[in-house]
């Protein structure tokens, strides 16, 4: 029942779900973003104690280990026991690239994995990515899937990958994929990379922008979207495809509002009501998106969560007053049942 009381206040009683960037270190290089430049950090295991001690008292079903690149903290799969061991599910977020060579490790610590796959073919994914690694990606993918661990594929959706969704949505099938997930490049929010590594400056250091679709792309990406729900009908109806048809639609009204050619209606969310962003030092966020709250410190993660600042921006948030919210590309709702456990 604890985490119903979440919906009603501000203040969390319990924390369903924390996303953990265990290390800022990454081995991609991907055009979008900043992280790969920058210092690396890895999570201390003071710190992964000190949370895993404290979540069986906030209820906490599972931790994305995040990054970064979460495969690149050198202690990943201990992490990941340190977890599994007070009974909270793991899901690793990955950018693929040591999936075949940590196979077996991936199948032996991990409950779900979510894995970026940003093109259909090798030039595209490169383009992207900046690593030539398509084929060893999908190679590890077939393993961990032959491995029983459910996979899910997640596509950000840009100008250079838009026209090979049909191809992703392919590849990943040949490699047992079991969830395709596309979602929007983020076109107006550059706090969940570079910037918190930005000492602060309001300037970002990479123009995400010229990553969004133009208008002379809406028809053709219109068409696509079309094809998707006729030639994967099987798949969008099995669930195999993560969005339904009308919420892939959302993808063409979030590039298409910025030239007046559809509206783009803010999305549903609660995840500041239902989970918590940590960072590699301990900062805490309400999401990927808004600022930081607080930082963890000895009074513990309750406390961190329910910080003055946590608390206001919780109640700003909901209350419609975060321009963040407006264009969201990574909104997550969780209704009462699903808080319940119940489908
Ligand atoms: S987007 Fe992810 S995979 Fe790509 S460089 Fe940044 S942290 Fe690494
Ligand atoms: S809509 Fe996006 S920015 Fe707003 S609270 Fe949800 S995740 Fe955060």
């Amino acid at each position: 029942m604890l985490p119903l009381l979440n919906l009603v206040s501000d203040k969390l009683r319990a924390l369903p779900l924390v996303v953990l960037y265990i290390t800022d270190g990454c081995n991609s290089r991907c055009v979008t973003c900043d992280i790969w430049k920058l210092p690396r950090r890895n999570m201390s295991m003071e710190l992964v104690d000190q949370l895993a001690a404290e979540f069986p008292a906030l209820g906490v079903k599972q931790v994305i280990l995040s990054g970064g690149e979460a495969m690149q903290h050198p202690r990943w799969q201990e992490i990941a026991a340190k977890f599994r061991a007070v009974g909270t599910k793991v899901m690793l977020l990955t950018n693929g690239l040591f999936l075949k060579k940590q196979a077996q490790q991936v199948i032996d610590f991990v409950d779900a994995l979510t894995v970026s796959l940003d093109g259909g073919t090798a030039q595209t994914y490169q383009a992207i990515r900046g690593v030539d690694a398509f084929d060893v990606i999908l190679e590890g993918v077939s393993l961990i899937a032959a491995g029983g661990v459910p996979i899910t594929t997640r596509t950000t959706v840009q100008r250079r990958n838009f026209r090979e969704l049909p191809l992703i949505i392919d590849a990943a099938k040949a490699a047992g994929v079991g969830k395709i997930s596309f979602l929007a490049v983020d076109t107006s929010n550059h706090e969940a990379f570079g910037p918190r590594f930005n000492d602060g400056s309001s300037i970002p250091l990479i123009s995400v922008p010229d990553y969004a679709l133009t208008a002379d792309d809406l028809p053709a990406f219109a068409a696509i979207l079309e094809r998707l729900e006729r030639d994967y009908a099987a798949d969008f109806a099995s669930g195999r495809m993560a969005e339904s048809p009308q919420k892939l639609r959302r993808l063409y009204d979030y590039f298409a509002a910025p030239f007046e050619q559809a509206t783009f209606v803010p999305p549903r969310c609660n995840a500041p009501h239902i989970s918590t962003v940590i960072e590699v030092d301990g900062t805490i966020r309400p999401c990927f998106f808004l600022p930081a709250s607080g930082k963890l410190g000895a009074e513990g993660l309750k406390a961190g969560i329910n910080a003055a600042e946590a608390v206001d921006l919780r109640r700003a948030y909901r209350s419609g007053e975060r321009s963040e919210c407006a264009r969201c590309v990574c909104p997550l709702y969780r209704g009462p049942r699903s808080l319940l456990g119940i489908s």
